[in-house]
């Protein structure tokens, strides 16, 4: 049995609990998250995304963290002591994990959020795993290494084409559940794709891209039925996570909407490219500014075989980063990058461009940096706009999912009307 090691309070991950611990992962974003268990099971380690997906189990997170901390910080608390409470883990044979941005918001301080948390509910001893690219608290039993980020980089790539393309297909499709039987099949298929060891880790498979892609184009749809395109930006938890945003996407898809969800993998290259801007503007290491700069370089290069492919099959080509990056300019300064910053801004204006002017902006309670970049940039782009159709929604312990869809519906109704 592993020894335990503290640092402090910290509970070091070894190399031996690489062999004997599972790692806990709390959901956020389904299409994308499937794949890190596949890429962390080919790596040598055990892991498992959690499951417990009812929002009262944010009372776990409440119950062991300060209430004025955001409202992902208090459902990934909650998820993991939830799932730790279940009797379905060994206890003393489970780590978890979480990302670390980095950045300034809640985002970077999870760690010492959990860390607290588990002292106060007497499980002081499960060791917490950063996931993080910029060398912020490390542990011998886990590294990220150069072939998991190129195995990464694809597993986010694929995410999206499988969330875009579902999306597109299933409001219109004619036998009911085909989509998703064939997601399924194409998710399997990728999934292999990123567990590979050899060579073929480092690459795009563009065949097997285009074999999904043209194998979604061949689903029987009728687009005779005209359905309002609702785009969902905001918060990443709350934007992505069915537990943070009380399953939007079905919800969306149940009145009667074409649901479109922006890109992670734009996300991802938002927080790279973030640390450039910040060194030229401030000062900083050259060579992380070099290394940040052509990261982006690299992976847009990834992207763009990808839009080419989607292009070809009659689906939505996805915009090059730069390219959304330029949309914020003039509306908001590239040095808000707190949260999602000037990227959720970009977003919204992709969309009303794209002929998507309804918009869901998703907003946790407790979190300022989206309050300023989503809800503090609506009446700038609504002046630029008059066609956008913008509704916030607060995800927030005392907000009733009654009133959540009051206001959804009500932006739905002004969507059909405007289609009119
Ligand atoms: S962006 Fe907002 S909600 Fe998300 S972690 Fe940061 S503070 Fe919390």
């Amino acid at each position: 049995m592993a020894k335990l090691i503290y640092e402090g309070t910290r509970v070091i991950f070894t190399k031996e609990m690489k062999k004997e611990y599972k790692i806990l992962i709390p959901s956020m974003a389904p299409y994308h998250f499937d794949f890190f268990i596949d890429i962390l099971e080919s790596e040598g380690y055990q892991a498992e995304i959690l499951q417990n997906h009812n929002f009262d189990l944010i009372n776990e997170g409440m119950k062991y963290s300060h209430n004025d901390i955001c409202v992902p910080a208090m459902l990934v608390i909650g998820q993991f002591i939830d799932a730790i409470k279940s009797g379905g883990y060994d206890v003393r044979k489970i780590a978890v994990m979480i990302s670390q941005t980095g950045g300034g918001c809640r985002a970077s301080n999870y760690l010492s959020l959990i860390r607290k948390a588990f002292i106060k509910a007497g499980y002081e001893y499960i060791p917490i795993v950063s996931f993080n690219s910029v060398g912020l608290e490390s542990n011998p039993g886990f590294n990220i290494s150069n072939r998991m980020i190129f195995k990464l980089t694809n597993s986010l790539i694929y995410g999206d084409i499988l969330m875009q393309i579902v999306n597109e297909v299933i409001p219109y499709e004619v036998n009911k559940g085909e989509t998703m039987a064939v997601y399924k099949e194409m998710h399997n298929l990728l999934a292999k794709s990123v567990s590979y060891n050899d060579l073929r880790a480092w690459l795009m498979p563009k065949r097997l891209v285009d074999k999904v892609v043209k194998r979604f184009s061949e689903i029987e749809v009728d687009r005779t039925v005209i359905k309002p395109k609702v785009g969902v930006v905001g918060e990443i938890y709350v934007k992505y996570s069915p537990l943070g945003n009380n399953d939007l996407e079905q919800v969306l898809r149940d009145e009667g909407c074409e649901v479109i969800t922006p890109s992670i993998f734009d996300f991802f290259l938002y927080t790279f490219d973030s640390t450039v801007h910040d060194i030229k503007k401030y000062g900083g290491s050259k060579l992380i500014m070099f290394s940040n700069y052509i990261t982006v370089e690299f992976v847009e290069r990834r992207k763009k075989i990808v839009a080419k492919i989607i292009d070809k099959y009659g689906f939505i080509k996805p915009l090059p980063y730069r390219e959304l990056k330029k949309l914020a300019k003039g509306f908001i300064g590239y040095g808000t990058h707190v949260g999602e910053g000037w990227l959720l801004t970009a977003e919204m204006i992709h969309l009303i461009h794209n002929k998507v002017p309804n918009i869901v902006c998703t907003q946790p309670f407790g979190c300022l940096p989206n309050h300023i970049a989503g809800k503090g940039m609506i009446k700038r782009i609504k002046d630029n706009f008059p066609e956008s159709n913008i509704v916030t929604i607060d995800y927030d312990t005392s907000a009733t999912e009654i009133n959540q869809l009051n206001r959804i519906r009500l932006m739905i109704a002004n969507a059909k009307k405007n289609m009119k």
